[in-house]
This record gives structure tokens, C-alpha cells and sequence, in this order.
């Protein structure tokens, strides 16, 4: 049979019922799992048997829900975490150790700057920082002998910026390491990183693949493409014995498809438990089944206010990667030809007062700390995620006080265009 198409995927993957068992992933809401011999239990222990033993490590709902999210990104395996926090954590984290270091793009969402240049560096790893926009000279000057990956954002969020992905991916071949692409703004309807040479795709799926604002979540997806075992003094957690499992070596017992999501559960998921409980994995499901009907409108939402934006004479400027003249455009139409996201961001003429102003007069976007969710949201971020800055450590920060960040819902393009309208006033 020829490969399904994506809508078929959102629908349908990562689960097949068999006779007479439900229509619907089911919520196996159960810690534990039932075994009649010690045996059989050890047999799991030791990773010699497929199997559920412990929800911290594995649950049925999860998994269907991982693999369907797996074969929408063209991945080999997947994995579903408690946060977008906690998958861009475990995959960074399942290659870097201590005295270990980073390439990222610098233009990337807050939490993730923050676990990468605070919190992790106080366990010993070091970030690079580079922009998206960086020469190849550049690029590559940002590797050490010590590197273990590089990282970006397909769409920055909330910058905006779009990643060559191509480009990142060559350079972290050449150096030997894995190329990590966070795809949450863009989704896999958009964008398939893999598709373009990413070695391992990370989400926050509380964004639009929950798309409903109901749970917080994540998910990791190994192309199982990239493989270890040819750089293997750069990588013994995948390609040496793991004491903690009894001497298997990831890479021999699960092959290149397998040694990455194996090790992130095993040893990861086992020692800090950031397990996205079945009850949300269900949700997420839910939102998984409609992905590919709500992208459409999301982005036709987002280029259409963008547009309006543009041409309106209370509004300095209007970042969005579809509308023709942003920096971003062409790589947008290399790499989202069908579109990007939902996320505009534009400056309003009168700086943060006036931003203020325009805020507390709209009625149909709400005011936020979210986005890519089915109702239509809007943050300025100068008064609220970034209120201890004066102006100009925002300006330093690419964030101006005029700034407002709007995420197109899946209202009417009518009613949000008119409702913006009248706030602009
Ligand atoms: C929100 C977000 C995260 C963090 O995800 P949480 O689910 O909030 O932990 C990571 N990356 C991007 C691009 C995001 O937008």
C-alpha cells in the first residue's frame, strides 16, 4: 500500500483496534501492570521483553499516541513527556553530559533559552549561541571538540525567525552531531524537519497540536537516521554498556530506529519521571485527529491579519514569516510552502502606552500568556512576561515595548480583523 497521506496519519496512526477492542485509544489509567511470574517481570526489567510495567516509564496510551506522532514527523520512534520543557530537556540531555557542549540558535522560545543557559549549564553543559541568521564561518566556529548536538526552532517562538534547517543540519553532520529541531509553531502539517536532514524532532505539544489550550505536554521523535555508531567516542551512553540496565548497549540491542527514544526512557524518564499522564496523552489525541483541518485555518487566520496589519497606518511594523518582504519569506516558502503559523507579531505606533491602549479594547482576542490555541489570544509581552525590563534591556532583547504578540485562533478572519480594527482606533 503507498504511504498514507498526513490527514490519514492525524486520523488514524499509532493505533489499530483489533476485533471487537474500542474504536478509540483507550485511557489505560493504571500505575502498574499484572504479571504471573517474577520471570516474565525480570525479562522486562532487563529490556529483553516489550512490555508495560511501571506508567513512569511506559504507558499503551502514550505509546499509540507517541507513534502516531512519530509517523506524522517520518521518525522511527517516539516518546511523549509531561512539558515541551521537559522533551527539549531529555533530548538534549540524553547526549550531553557534564563538561559536554551545545550549539543553539539564539533565536528560540524563553523557557528553553533559560533551561539551556541557566539550568543546564549549572550541570556542567555549554551552550553556543548563534543567530539563525549566523554566516556559514560563523556556524561553523561555534562547534568545540566536545559538542554533542545542534539546536533550533523551525518558527521562533515568539520571534518569528524561520530556520534553514538544511543548512544547520549540514554543518552538525559535518561536525559529527546530531541536528535537534523543536517543531511546535510550525507542526508536522507544516513542516517535516526530518524531511530536510533533522536527526530528532522535539514539541511542545501544549501548543497547536493539543491546539485546544486543555493539557501541557511534549514529545521527542528520533528519525533514527543519524547514527551513532560512526562517531561512537562522541556518543558511549548509546554506543557502551549502560550499567543501570544491566550492560545493554542501546545502538547493538535497538539498532540506529531504536537507541535513542529506548535510552531517553529508560534512563531519563526512569530518573526524573517526567511522564505526560494517559489521560492527556488521550486529549492530545483528540487534538492529533483534527491537526491537519485546524493548520489551514490557523495559518489563512494569521497571513490574513498580518496583511491587514501592514497596510494600516496606527502600526509600525508586522513580523510574519508569509507575508512577502519578511526577512524570513523565502526560507518560509522553502520550508512551509503551506503555510507557517498563527503568530503575528507587530509593533503599535506609540510605543508601549499605546500597545497598552490597544490591548484593553480588543474583544475577541484575550489577553494571555499562550498561543496556537482554537480561541484567538494576543500578549504584550513589555507589560506582562517581560514587565522587570526597563525599555532598553527589551529593545536588547529583540522585544520592544510596542510589541504585541497576536495568535490566531480559528474564529472568522472577519471578526478578528474586526475586532483589531476598532482597537487600533
Ligand atoms: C511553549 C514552548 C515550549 C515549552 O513547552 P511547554 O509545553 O510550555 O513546557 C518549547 N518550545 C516552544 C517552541 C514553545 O512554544
Amino acid at each position: 500500500m503507498a504511504e498514507q497521506g498526513l490527514g490519514t496519519k492525524c486520523v488514524q496512526a499509532g493505533y489499530r483496534p483489533g476485533n471487537g477492542e474500542p474504536r478509540q485509544v483507550p485511557i489505560i489509567q493504571s500505575t502498574t501492570f499484572k504479571y504471573a511470574t517474577s520471570e516474565d517481570m525480570g525479562k522486562l526489567f532487563d529490556l529483553e521483553a516489550n512490555g508495560y510495567f511501571y506508567t513512569r516509564l511506559q504507558n499503551p496510551t502514550n505509546d499509540h499516541v507517541a507513534a502516531k506522532l512519530a509517523a506524522l514527523e517520518g521518525g522511527t520512534a517516539g516518546m511523549l513527556t509531561s512539558s515541551g520543557q521537559a522533551a527539549n530537556f531529555f533530548a538534549v540531555f540524553n547526549l550531553a553530559s557534564c563538561g559536554d557542549h551545545v550549539v543553539s540558535a539564539s533565536s528560540i522560545y524563553g523557557g528553553t533559552y533559560n533551561l539551556f543557559a541557566v539550568t543546564m549549564k549549572r550541570m556542567g553543559i555549554d551552550f553556543t549561541f548563534v543567530s539563525p541568521d549566523c554566516t556559514e564561518e560563523e556556524l561553523n566556529a561555534a562547534f568545540r571538540p566536545n559538542t554533542k548536538a545542534v539546536f533550533g526552532e523551525t518558527i521562533a517562538n515568539p520571534a518569528l525567525t524561520v530556520l534553514d534547517i538544511e543548512r544547520f543540519a549540514r554543518a552538525a553532520h559535518a561536525h559529527g552531531v546530531p541536528l535537534i529541531v523543536d517543531n511546535t509553531f510550525a507542526t508536522p502539517v507544516n513542516c517535516r524537519p526530518i524531511e530536510w536532514g533533522c536527526d530528532i524532532v522535539t514539541h511542545s505539544t501544549t501548543k497547536y497540536v493539543d491546539g485546544h489550550g486543555v493539557s501541557v505536554g511534549g514529545a521527542i521523535v528520533d528519525s533514527g537516521k543519524f547514527d551513532w555508531t560512526e562517531h561512537a567516542e562522541k556518543f558511549p551512553g548509546l554506543c557502551t554498556p549502560d550499567e543501570s540496565y544491566h550492560g545493554v548497549t542501546y545502538t547493538e540491542r535497538f539498532g540506529l530506529e531504536g537507541a535513542f527514544i529506548t535510552k531517553a526512557t529508560a534512563q531519563l524518564m526512569r530518573d526524573f519521571g517526567a511522564i505526560q499522564s494517559p489521560q492527556n496523552a488521550f486529549y492530545l489525541n483528540l487534538g492529533l485527529e483534527s491537526l491537519h483541518v485546524r493548520m489551514p485555518r490557523h495559518c489563512a487566520n494569521g497571513q490574513a491579519l498580518a496583511e491587514f496589519l501592514q497596510s494600516h497606518p496606527n502600526v509600525s511594523w508586522v513580523t510574519y514569516p508569509g507575508l512577502p518582504g519578511d526577512r524570513y519569506y523565502e526560507l518560509a516558502q522553502k520550508y512551509l510552502p503551506k503555510g507557517s503559523c498563527g503568530v503575528v507579531s507587530f509593533g503599535v505606533k506609540g510605543g508601549r502606552a499605546a500597545a497598552e491602549r490597544f490591548m484593553a479594547k480588543l474583544k475577541v482576542f484575550a489577553i494571555e500568556t499562550h498561543v496556537a490555541d482554537a480561541r484567538s489570544c494576543c500578549l504584550h509581552p513589555a507589560s506582562a512576561t517581560h514587565r522587570q525590563m526597563s525599555d532598553a534591556e527589551l529593545a536588547a532583547a529583540g522585544v520592544g515595548a510596542d510589541l504585541v504578540r497576536m495568535s490566531c485562533g480559528l474564529e472568522d478572519s472577519a471578526d478578528l480583523i474586526a475586532d483589531v480594527a476598532q482597537a487600533l482606533e
